[in-house]
């Protein structure tokens, strides 16, 4: 159909998230109209991240050196952990200026049908966190969908058993069920985080 270097492209970019076969040939049309600079720097991106981003030791979010910017700041609250499931879930968090604690990215949600188990996702470092000391309160943030909502109990469960002198609360309610917080506004966010209940 296409020469092979354009059909590499389109199957490259089908293989993105919510990119069907469609939107990725008019992504690949697109690129080939841009100008050099722009199809470069867009490539040029995509292997800068690759190559200098990794994960926090610590809370395993996005670093660009061992330890994020939020585990470096000395003014950041060290007793208060607030558990996600992605990076991305951090920002709207952060815009809320509620929140000076650190984190902890999981790096997913649990769900079994999917093949997702514990083991799967950043859990027992977490345990191993908590587990090490002064950590006062661990606020599951995790989404409110059905994987967001069991992980978050099956944390706090495990919390309880290991650690039970340690706080374990969520997010009030208030959050549009079944989105994702990245979603949420920052208002709504903040009154959740402000309000966060026990488990
Ligand atoms: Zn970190």
């Amino acid at each position: 159909m296409y020469p092979p270097p354009v059909q590499r492209l389109i199957t490259e970019l089908g293989k993105l998230p919510g990119i069907g076969q469609r939107t990725a040939q008019r992504l690949a049309f697109h690129i080939m109209r841009t100008d050099a600079e722009d199809a470069n720097g867009l490539a040029d991106a995509i292997r800068e991240v690759k190559k200098r981003i990794g994960l926090c030791e610590i809370c395993f979010n996005l670093a660009d050196e061992a330890r994020c910017r939020i585990c470096q700041d000395e003014r950041r609250d060290a007793g208060l952990i607030c558990v996600v499931e992605e990076p991305g879930d951090v920002i709207p968090i952060e815009r809320t200026h509620e929140y000076r604690g650190r984190y902890h990215v999981l790096g997913g949600a649990l769900s079994p049908i999917d093949g997702v188990d514990p083991e799967d996702l950043k859990i027992s470092e977490l345990y191993a966190r908590v587990a090490a000391g002064s950590i006062r309160e661990v606020v599951l943030a995790t989404n409110p969908t059905t994987t967001g909502e069991a992980t978050a109990l099956h944390i706090a469960a495990a919390l309880r058993e290991r650690t039970p002198d340690v706080a374990v609360t969520r997010l009030a309610s208030g959050l549009p069920v079944g989105a994702d917080l990245e979603y949420a506004d920052e208002v709504t966010l903040g009154k959740a985080l402000a309000g966060r209940r026990a488990l």
